[in-house]
């Protein structure tokens, strides 16, 4: 038996990220009165990859608009690990940087753990250092990975309810779905973390009240993944190319089918959203759910790791 829900209400991050880039924008104006200090968040990108130079132009050029000093360090692909070291050993004895981000990911050459345990925790913005992970797991104070912190966020600025709720993870990459789990935890929800071995995953995820999907796979999550009223949180990012997949996932939607048209794509999630639309009692839609909180995190950690640097100066 199917039980359809009303159409969910829509979590938009789009909005909750200019609420917190607003935020942000004034905390950085009250820094720079109060202290002379502007945050400086220093970009590095190795290599040409199309997807990363526009993550970095946009994260550079969201910086930039909240009041932050933002460089973007380009490195050619062919860089050796110990030039990409160099660079942000540079970055970390620079006092007008406060937060580094390193671009992933890395040409096949340079070793991405080495990368990242090289960049000091303070400046650690994307907090993927291991002692940021290990203050997370600790419940210390530290940064959090942007993409589930704006996951938090996003719930939290809905009023959604975590204390007590059954809260079910697809996937538990280091970026997404282990932070997020944890974090889950923190907000005192009871966490279940599936992931590419987990037996009968649409039984399990369907217990869930709150679904992360964070898999990596177009509108893997169909309706049978999905308890009835559960809120649907969907972490992933697809560009559909073709219109029998566009149709499949969006029906006749008219914005949809104009898009694919007119720019040769339309970005979906790991959720498929006219199946999810029969059972989610809320749902992030993609584009204009997580995607927009990340960057609106990543800006707030700057901020955060400025304010730091502002208050450890004995000056
Ligand atoms: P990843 O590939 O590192 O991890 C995917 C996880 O899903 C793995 O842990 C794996 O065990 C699990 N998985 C894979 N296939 C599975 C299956 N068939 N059944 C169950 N579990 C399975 O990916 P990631 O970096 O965590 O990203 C996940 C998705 O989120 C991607 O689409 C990525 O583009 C997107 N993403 C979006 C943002 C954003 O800002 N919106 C940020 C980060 C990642």
């Amino acid at each position: 038996m199917t039980i359809e829900t009303e159409t969910p209400r829509l979590l938009s991050g789009t909005v909750t990220a200019r609420e917190i880039r607003g935020e942000v924008a004034a905390g950085c104006a009250a820094l720079k009165e109060r202290h002379g200090i502007v945050p400086g968040l220093s970009v590095v990108l190795v290599g040409e990859d199309p997807a990363s130079q526009i993550y970095v132009r946009n994260k550079a050029k969201a910086a930039g608009k909240a009041g932050m000093n933002s460089q973007i360090i380009r490195m050619p692909a062919e860089s050796t690990e110990a030039e990409v070291l160099e660079t942000v050993a540079r970055l970390n004895a620079d006092t007008q940087v406060h937060g580094i981000l390193v671009q992933l990911p890395l040409p096949s050459g340079v070793n991405t753990q080495h990368v990242t345990d090289a960049i000091d925790p303070a400046k650690d913005v994307d907090g993927f250092h291991p002692v940021n992970v290990g203050r997370l797991l600790s419940g210390a104070p530290g940064f959090v990975a942007c993409t589930p912190r704006g996951i938090i966020e996003l719930l939290k600025r809905h009023e959604i309810p975590l204390s007590g709720k059954h809260a079910v993870v697809i996937g538990r990459s280091n970026i997404v779905g282990k932070p997020m789990a944890v974090l889950l935890l923190r907000e005192h929800c009871t966490v279940t973390v599936c992931h590419s071995r987990t037996v009968d995953l649409p039984r399990v995820a369907a217990q869930g009240d709150l679904l992360i999907a964070a898999v990596g796979r177009l509108a893997m999550v169909t309706a049978e993944f999905i308890k009835p009223g559960a809120v649907v949180v969907d972490v992933g990012i697809h560009r559909v190319t073709d219109e029998a997949t566009c149709r499949n996932l969006f029906g006749d939607d008219p914005s949809r089918l104009n898009q694919l048209r007119e720019k040769g794509s339309t970005l979906a999630g790991d959720v498929h959203p006219l199946e999810a639309r029969t059972r989610a009692g809320w749902l992030t839609p993609v584009p204009g759910g997580v995607g927009p909180l990340t960057i609106a995190l990543l800006l707030r950690n700057t901020l955060e790791a400025a304010q730091r640097s502002a208050s450890s100066d004995p000056a």
